[in-house]
């Protein structure tokens, strides 16, 4: 059984966090204003943190702060609070954008927006507490919220949450999440089963030639060429090498060699990500497209120096999990307003906790092309439609509900 069966009881407590949302609801959309207005790169969030613990201490709930240090975590004890505990999850860092919506919330730190929503994922899961908060009654086990810093940069907050014990003492049986998603309309949600996002490394190629006069190749060693060797044979391990069931992809976005017209410069430096949805192809790509550059550098008779930055493994959205958030989120908002979504070999930290609980991380709709708000997260007009926050702080909450109960 996936879903709590609606009886009158649960009935109740469904009206009960509805009617919560629906009181709560200028408030946190206040609360997201005011952290919008306020944004702060990965890892810096020092004000952010101290806003978020004042909130959910306004809330009665007093969190533990400098959980990988901008972070904090809190927790909700129902009765019985050894039964059973769920964390909820919700990233707080801003990009390095200037914001170009004018908009009484508009960021007040040039330079710096948040252009990912993760205003919105910090002031829902804030209402989340809150709600679950004057449920504590109604409801057996504990909810464990994660205030993530450092989501939008390697090696990822989340990473550090868990090297501080976020999913320890006692390892909560899953972890879900949530992510403000422009191509969905407000009021749908959206799910995954399985596979989800990608796992993203860095790759830096530094190719070692020899420069000299553009009229003399055969007193050089052409890095320009080398380099050229590189790009299109590495593109073979995607082809030739990956499965064909496995979504993988190989870009270099950067290439730059400072020669001129009649000069060859003495090296190349090519920049790209690695993107799959795989650990184990993941591992042997990289070895691959390390092994290639640079044999084929040395057959040319230079030389790769091949950097590799780590980021984030692949996001697994553990099946049963997602059902069962699924089933909630039919229960909350209908079943016309729940959608499945594609695959997207986008990255995202969660990741890391998909890796050791079970987890699903699902899209809450923010667009509203009436009121003009469909730019793509990460551009200077992101802005989401905030009638999205009258159904996420609540919807978390039946989610956490429903998982609790099994
Ligand atoms: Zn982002
Ligand atoms: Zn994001």
């Amino acid at each position: 059984m996936c879903s709590i069966p609606l009886t009158d009881d649960t009935m109740d407590l469904l009206e009960k966090i509805k009617s919560l949302s629906a009181a709560y609801s200028d408030q946190i959309v206040d609360v997201r204003r005011y952290i919008h207005a306020n944004p702060e790169l990965s890892y810096q969030e020092f004000n952010t943190a101290k806003y978020v613990a004042s909130q959910l201490r306004s809330y009665g709930i007093e969190p533990t702060e400098g959980i990988a240090t901008t972070g904090l975590i809190a927790e909700i004890k129902g009765k019985n609070p050894g039964k059973k505990t769920v964390a909820l999850r919700a990233d707080m860092d801003a990009l390095p954008i200037h914001e170009a919506n004018n908009v009484a919330y508009k960021s007040k730190n040039p330079g710096v927006m948040h252009a990912c929503g993760h205003d919105v994922h910090t002031s829902s899961l804030l209402g989340t507490a809150k709600i679950l908060n004057e449920l504590k009654d109604h409801f057996e086990g504990t909810i464990r919220f994660l205030f993530q810093p450092g989501e939008e940069k390697n090696p990822g907050g989340a990473s550090y949450m868990i090297r501080d014990g976020a999913l320890e003492n006692p390892r909560p049986a899953s972890i879900i999440g949530q992510h403000v998603f422009p191509l969905l309309p407000a009021g749908k949600i959206g799910f995954r089963e399985g596979m989800y996002m990608a796992s993203c490394d860095e790759l830096y190629l530094k190719v070692i030639g020899k420069g000299g006069h553009g009229a003399a190749p055969d007193l050089c060693i052409d890095p320009i060429v080398i380099a050229s060797h590189i790009i299109i044979a590495l593109q073979q391990v995607i082809s030739r090498n990956a499965s064909p069931k496995q979504p993988t992809v190989l870009t270099f976005g950067k290439i730059s060699g400072e020669g001129a017209t009649n000069i060859i410069p003495n090296e190349v430096n090519i920049a790209g990500t690695f993107r799959a949805m795989n650990e184990e192809w993941r591992a042997s790509a990289l070895q691959k497209i390390t092994k290639m550059a640079e044999s084929i550098a040395e057959g040319m008779g230079g030389k790769c120096e091949v950097e590799i930055s780590r980021g984030y493994p692949y996001l697994e959205n553990n099946p049963e999990l997602t059902r069962k958030i699924r089933n909630a989120a039919v229960q909350y908002v209908g079943a016309d307003n729940v959608v499945d979504i594609d695959i997207t070999l986008g990255a995202e930290d969660f990741s890391y906790y998909s890796q050791v609980i079970p987890a699903s991380f699902y899209r809450l709709g923010t667009r509203n092309e009436t009121k003009g708000i469909t730019s793509y997260v990460h551009t200077p007009t992101f802005d989401i439609d905030e009638d999205a926050l009258k159904i996420g702080p609540g919807l978390m909450a039946w989610m956490a509900l429903t998982e609790l109960q099994h």
